[in-house]
């Protein structure tokens, strides 16, 4: 099943075109022509936006799970389709969008079990004491409420989980906010196509057209006039630090600032343990170097940093990786910009004082081959961009001395989404010392596993201090991420026929 897009943006309801248009850039198959988005099409879907949420914040949470259901059957029903084409601009294999997909429809389908159990609400009660002395107490409720208009921008390494219909989209639909999706450029054809399956669960449920709304892109200004768009009350992002950062400013410096919830970079630090590695360095090794590769590395929850004790264990480990990591055959990445970015970043890190190179590679237009360099902790700590994100399946092993010397790399590590220890149970005292800093400086910890692969569940904190995000209290994968779109308000003596449905 073939999908040919049409090239048009969809603002509440209608697809519409500009005049100028722009390319896709398939990794592979035919390219497409797309109408270019304008600030006077994100002013249109913001509208339609806040027209819309005067019935959509307010429907019933057995209206929204139905629609979040019907989504998740139109994407099944134009899976085939979907997976081509997203393989065709994206160059991701099409077990991996089949995968993908699989987890943007589950995300939907639990959030529509979520809404309807109803605790996210976090409904709370406080009984008037009328009597009470010297002043009574008025009775108190409180519950979570949508925020109204959400910005969301689709991710380019997750074309579907983190795109159109994505986690961000699920989640404010979820919390009765109508979203304005800006479409990333590595994939307009892939968002046309599950904006086709938005478009048709709205009009199956009965949605009002304005829940829902994509913008290609084409134009910076795009991006910038939707985050400053007035109607708009919070924005979703996944991508770089310099992107995200620059948005963010934006959101801040608004005459009414917003909240700005973007995922960006990390390089996932991994602390490997004595123990663990006298035991089973190499087989470490191996796993490190087929997480760090896999998708070509271009995932948020890559684990670019190994820190390793001295000594043969990590020897041992550092050498299987390399071997493992040659023998990886090149892999296509995102976009050219992507592939380029990857190479420059691999050259900057290589040019560090002390840094030595293990493996290097020549990389084709658009392709990745993994890069693999070893630098003392102490030349590490006196260099900033030793800790930057290279986004591609670059390696880098950061050799401590001794035990103090591993702990004081953990504490200079910023933000991350994850931090994982390898570990046996004679590493315990060493974990235990660790485990304070770690839990300060990452979303997740985890132990004796890699971090690529986050489960979509009630539990998954996808997030972690600047800069790996701007989530401030949030996470951006799980339930839990419904918190970014929703605000608390207090109801004080409000007779009860005019409290909303769900307090009731
Ligand atoms: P990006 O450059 O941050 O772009 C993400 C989205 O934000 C795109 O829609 C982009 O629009 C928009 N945008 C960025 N800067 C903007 C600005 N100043 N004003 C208005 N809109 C802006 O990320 P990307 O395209 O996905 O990939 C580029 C780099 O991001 C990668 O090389 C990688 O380093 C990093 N990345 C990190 C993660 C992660 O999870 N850590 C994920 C993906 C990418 P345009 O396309 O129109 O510029």
């Amino acid at each position: 099943m073939t999908y040919t897009p049409h090239g048009r943006h969809l603002i509440a309801g209608e697809w519409v075109a500009t005049e100028t248009t722009f390319s896709s850039e398939p990794a592979h198959g035919p390219a497409h022509a797309f109408s270019v988005g304008t600030p006077d099409l994100v002013a249109r879907a913001c509208e339609a936006a806040e027209e819309a949420f005067w019935s959509y914040g307010y429907s019933s949470r057995a209206d929204r799970a139905a629609f979040l259901n019907a989504i998740a059957d139109e994407v099944e029903a134009r899976g085939e389709a979907i997976t081509r084409i997203g393989s065709q601009e994206t160059g991701l294999p099409e077990a991996r969008l089949q995968g993908e997909r699989g987890r943007t429809t589950g995300q939907l389908r639990l959030f529509a079990a979520h809404i309807l159990k109803g605790d996210y609400l976090d409904r709370r009660q406080d009984a008037a004491l009328p009597d009470r002395q010297p002043l009574p107490r008025p009775e108190l409720r409180m519950m979570q409420r949508p925020i109204g208009p959400v910005a969301v921008f689709g991710a380019s390494n997750f074309p579907l989980a983190f795109s159109t219909a994505g986690g961000d989209t699920a989640a404010a639909l979820a919390a009765g906010c109508p979203v304005v999706v800006k479409g990333h450029g590595a994939h307009p054809g892939t968002a046309e196509i599950v904006a086709e399956a938005i478009h048709a669960a709205i009009a199956r449920t009965g949605m009002p057209k304005g829940v829902f709304s994509l913008v290609q892109g084409g134009d910076r200004a795009v991006g910038q006039a939707l985050v400053q768009h007035p109607l708009i009350r919070a924005v979703g992002f996944t991508g770089s630090l310099a992107g995200g950062r620059a948005l963010f400013d934006l959101c801040a410096a608004r005459p009414e600032p917003i909240p700005f919830f973007g995922e960006l970079g990390s390089v996932n630090p991994m602390f490997m343990l004595p123990g663990a590695l006298a035991k089973r360095g190499a087989d470490l090794g191996k796993g490190w170097a087929a997480s760090l590769s896999m998708g070509a590395g271009q995932f948020c929850t890559n684990p670019g940093i190994a820190v390793v004790l001295k000594g043969p264990g990590a020897d041992a480990f550092t050498e299987a990786a390399r071997v493992a990591l040659s023998e990886q055959g090149a892999q296509v990445m995102l976009t050219d910009g992507i592939a380029r970015a990857y190479v420059a970043g691999a050259e900057r890190l290589g040019a560090q004082a002390g840094v030595r190179d293990l493996l290097t590679s020549m990389c084709d237009r658009r392709e990745a081959k993994p890069f693999l360099f070893r630098v003392a902790a102490r030349d590490w700590l006196g260099n900033h961009t030793l800790s930057e994100e290279v986004f591609g399946p670059l390696g880098l092993v950061v050799v401590a001395e001794d035990e103090e010397q591993l702990l004081t790399v953990a504490r200079s590590f910023a933000g991350q989404l994850t931090a994982t220890l390898h570990m046996d149970a004679g590493d315990t005292m060493l974990a235990r010392r660790l485990m304070p800093v770690l839990e300060r400086k990452a979303g997740r910890v985890l132990a004796n596993g890699f971090p690529t692969g986050v489960e979509v569940c009630d539990s998954m904190v996808h997030s972690g201090p600047y800069p790996a995000s701007t989530n401030f209290g949030a996470t951006s994968v799980g339930t839990l991420s419904i918190r970014r779109f929703l605000r608390p308000v207090c109801y004080q003596n409000i007779p009860e026929d005019i409290l909303p449905l769900d307090l009731v």
